[in-house]
């Protein structure tokens, strides 16, 4: 993520073997995480600390348990709980096995690094996305174990979809691949916020336009062994009417959430960034909740691209920025509570709707409940809701049990 946001960067890693899944091949940490960065941007102004001492007014941050004092900020994770914090912690802060605390910390450590090098306030904070829990009240549940979900439909494969994927391969996977939608052609500005998309993707591999781009779907898929679909869903829908176990709607545009909301689909799950700084996850029962058309209306106005948002809020010449750690925590909210859908706590929650504040405002993450609507054009009543999943029955139907209220049938 600082690879992508910061164009001169020094890196000290130690000589340790790889066990975290790196973008581009490589034999240890250090190669790792030297050609990934380089990967993403080839033009990066990347130095090693054995090289060269780091530039007066640079920023630092340490990770884990092996670093100096005096840094800006220092990361540390246990079980599935991510830190960040600005002075040294203790040992008990980093945990090899941890998966959700590592990735927690990343997110809020890329965060932190932005607002410094921007002049903005940071504090420490704590995350849990196992848990949907922040600061004090966050545990240290973590899920070690591979996303079993059954088969995935990912309409989208733009910054969420790529933030979902990259976490997801860090998991693991159990089932069939997963098939991501998506006709969009990869650009170079969007490696600024996608983390499965390198350079190479959008024809740069080597700094300049030589080479041909491919399709975000590939580009995203890539990461989790799934097929991608360079196609606009609903041109892919008529030749594809089989269900999934599972959709997730990560697509804002052409009027696709009320789409799949007309699949009669069990259950919907998907994640969205604001310009506000904020990563939100939505849950979509349709007996239960409203659906994604009603709470995310389609306003046909030009949008701020997703995982982008003003470098100062509040200050209204500030230009706008890609914001990489905003899709990435987006991703990480999406695959926790696909890690744990299983388990059955996000389905009994009466909440609906997760708010992370990455402007590490008082209260670093919100819920909220949103009531269904009595109007809703979108959601198929429960009789054909019924019908469709009779025909082609899937894992998580069970879900669709409450008698509706809410849409006929
Ligand atoms: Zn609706």
């Amino acid at each position: 993520m600082v690879a992508r946001t910061h164009r001169c960067i020094s890196i000290d890693v130690p000589p340790a073997a790889l066990i975290a899944r790196s973008l581009v091949p490589a034999d240890d940490l250090p190669a790792a995480s030297h050609a990934t960065a380089l990967a993403i941007n080839p033009v990066l102004d990347l130095a090693t600390l054995s090289e060269a001492a780091s530039p007066p007014q640079s920023l630092s941050i340490g990770l884990g348990q092996h670093v100096p004092t005096g840094l800006d900020l220092y990361l540390g994770w246990a079980g599935g709980c991510g830190a960040v914090a600005t002075k040294p912690m203790t040992d008990d802060h980093w945990d090899t096995s941890s998966v959700f605390g590592a990735a927690a910390s990343a997110v809020l450590g890329a965060s932190a690094l932005f607002r410094l090098a921007h002049g903005q306030p940071v504090r420490d904070a704590r995350l849990n996305p196992i848990e949907l829990s922040a600061d004090l009240t966050a545990g240290t549940r973590d899920h070690p174990g591979p996303v079993e979900i059954g088969s995935v439909l990912t309409v989208g494969a733009g910054a969420v979809a790529s933030g979902a994927a990259y976490w997801a391969r860090e998991l693991g996977i159990t089932g069939e691949p997963w098939d991501f939608v998506d006709g969009d052609i990869v650009e170079l500005h969007n490696t600024n916020r996608c983390l499965t998309m390198t350079a190479a993707h959008a024809g740069w591999a080597d700094g300049s336009p030589s080479g041909k781009p491919v399709s975000k779907a590939e580009a995203t898929a890539w990461v989790v062994d799934g097929c991608s679909h360079e196609e606009w869903y609903e041109q892919w829908l008529i030749e594809h009417q089989e269900r999934h176990d599972l959709v997730l709607c990560l697509a804002n545009e052409r009027g696709v959430r009320p789409f799949v909301t007309q699949r009669g689909e069990p259950l919907l799950l998907h994640a969205t960034t604001s310009p506000q700084w904020t990563a939100e996850l939505h849950r979509h029962l349709p007996s239960r909740d409203d659906c994604p058309a009603c709470r995310l209306p389609d306003t046909r106005t030009a949008k701020p691209m997703c995982a982008s948002g003003p470098v100062s809020l509040g200050q209204p010449d500030s230009p706008d920025a890609a914001l990489p750690f905003l899709s990435a925590a987006a991703g990480l909210l999406l695959v926790a509570a696909l890690a744990e859908l299983p388990r059955g706590v996000l389905q009994a929650e009466p909440r609906n709707h997760w708010q992370l504040d990455l402007t590490f405002a008082e209260r670093l993450f919100r819920s909220h409940r949103w009531q269904p609507s009595g109007q809703c054009p979108h959601t198929q009543p429960r009789s054909i809701r019924r019908m469709i999943q009779r025909e082609d029955p899937r894992r998580w139907d069970h879900l669709d049990t409450a008698t509706d209220g809410t849409s006929g049938g």
